[in-house]
């Protein structure tokens, strides 16, 4: 059976892996994208500067033969480093050594690198072509514009949608036919900061110790193999690696009620809150009012849909079908997760596209939901509960049932970050492990406390083996 032509909207992170997947099986893939070519026109950022990649995205970068280039570019974070109000700093390892790590990867050169990859392997890319609409009858009619106003159409059997959380496809599916779709804003935004690299950093912003600490040659002001986080409880700063040294700085606060943007809304009140509240990271960012003044405050929410596709028409992938918060540092690992699992269907069988598409939202929906519902909860975890007592000894306990009980007992961070189990299954036995660490800790404030011969026995009882 002849491969079907494939058409797809967006370029981004999701949409470049799709491409590259497709068109290495011998897919003829168009892609259509807002912006120019990054390569040509430099990368036009939006969302953050850079990202956490996890098992879940390398896996498809592996597929398509990218993590050479991808690697080279990746900066390795072994845990999160907290700095607490007092100053002191405390480094909580993601997983049991550094095979269990998580990669800071820049968003632009990633992307670059996909539609690299894509277009080596046959992709065709029409850049500056806006999605304006689109008409559903036999197939569909894509209508677009370009930065000088110029509108065209294309008519083709169907089109994938990878065109982000603000998805064009989305809004004319939509109104084709009623996807059931739900956005639930958080209430909470983001602004971006930046520690520059050392040499570029003024000597009095390092304090005698940290700088008695680093060595000649180093570029990076703090230590550069962590996720940096200030919780704060309702808010917090997180600081990821950027390869030449720098470091992204997110700034995370609710859109109302104190602090929050209302009241952090200029300079110099970003400045007194930075110094009550994140003193050591103030003068890493010399350049905080500039930032403040000029990067605008990213929304958060969650996309719900009941449905992803539009029969066998069209269909939603990435953050156009389900975007998520980003304190999981999954949501491009998932888009990536989609990426797979449609490169596999349509290598499979693509004779029927309606049922194709089907089978994609039956197997990808559950877990697109389950990472939302994660992600929601981690905000709570990185913002507050990292500062915690209660929440310290569950987690050392559970680190401890892992080791015991490697076939049964992984830390839900770890299943959703370290391996592939489908982030369903990740989100039911992370309940399960989490309702049997409240009972055993209850009333204990030490690991010593705890009776293990029970904590064995329970473990056991309640908790199935993991599929080998
Ligand atoms: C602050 C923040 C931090 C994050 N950190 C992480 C992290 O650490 N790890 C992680 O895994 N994920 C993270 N994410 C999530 C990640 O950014 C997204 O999940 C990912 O970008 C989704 O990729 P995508 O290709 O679906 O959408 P996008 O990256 O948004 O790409 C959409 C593409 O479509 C194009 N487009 C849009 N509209 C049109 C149109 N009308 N016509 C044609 N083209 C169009 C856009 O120009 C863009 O190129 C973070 C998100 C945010 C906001």
């Amino acid at each position: 059976m002849p491969k079907p032509a494939v058409t797809l909207i967006g370029a981004g992170l999701v949409g470049a892996l799709l491409a590259a997947l497709l068109a290495q099986r011998g897919f003829a893939v168009t892609v259509y994208e807002r912006r120019r070519d990054p390569r040509v026109a430099g990368y036009a950022g939006g969302r953050s500067i850079n990202l956490a990649l996890a098992e879940r995205g390398l896996h498809g970068l592996r597929l398509a033969g990218m993590t050479g280039t991808v690697m080279e570019l990746a900066v390795m974070m072994r845990g999160r480093m907290v700095h607490h109000r007092d100053g002191h700093t405390e480094l909580l390892r993601y997983g049991r050594d550094d095979s269990e790590v998580i990669w800071s990867v820049s968003r632009g050169r990633l992307n670059t690198a996909l539609i690299e990859a894509a277009e080596n392997a046959g992709a065709r890319f029409e850049f500056d072509r806006r999605l304006t609409s689109a008409r559903f009858g036999d197939g569909v009619t894509l209508a677009f514009e370009d930065e000088a106003g110029e509108a065209s159409e294309r008519h083709v059997p169907f089109a994938i949608g990878a065109d982000g959380a603000g998805s064009a496809l989305r809004t004319a599916m939509n109104a084709a036919r009623p996807l059931g779709e739900r956005i639930e804003p958080l209430g909470h935004g983001y602004k971006e900061l930046e520690i520059p690299a050392l040499p570029d950093l003024p000597e009095s912003a390092l304090v005698p110790e940290e700088a008695s600490a680093l060595s000649r040659g180093d570029v990076f002001a703090i230590e550069p193999h962590a996720l940096h986080i200030w919780p704060r409880g309702n808010y917090m700063c997180i600081a990821l690696p950027n390869a030449e040294g720098s470091f992204t700085v997110t700034l995370f606060l609710p859109n109302e009620g104190d602090p929050s943007f209302a009241t952090v809304d200029s300079p110099a009140a970003a400045r007194a809150m930075f110094e009550r509240d994140f003193a050591d990271a103030l003068p890493l960012i010399p350049d905080l009012d500039k930032d403040f003044a000029a990067n605008p405050v990213g929304v958060l929410a969650t996309l719900y849909l009941d449905r992803w596709h539009l029969d066998g028409r069209a269909l939603l992938v990435g953050d156009a079908a389900h975007a998520i918060v980003p304190f999981h540092g999954q949501g491009m690992n998932c888009g990536f997760e989609d990426a797979v699992e449609l490169a596999d269907l349509f290598t499979a069988n693509a004779g029927d596209i309606a049922s194709l598409f089907a089978e994609f939202e039956r197997r990808r929906r559950p877990n697109a939901e389950a990472i939302a519902a994660m992600a929601l909860e981690n905000y709570v975890e990185m913002r507050d509960s990292v500062a915690d007592p209660a929440f310290l000894l569950r987690r050392e306990l559970g680190r401890l049932l892992a080791s015991r009980h490697p076939d049964r007992f992984v830390p839900r961070y770890s299943m959703v970050t370290f391996t592939r189990i489908p982030y369903a299954e990740a989100f039911a036995r992370g309940a399960t492990q989490e309702r049997l660490l409240r009972e055993l800790t209850q009333g204990r404030s030490r690991l010593d406390e705890i009776d293990l011969v029970e904590a064995d026995a329970k473990v056991r009882r309640e908790i199935e083996p993991l599929a080998a």
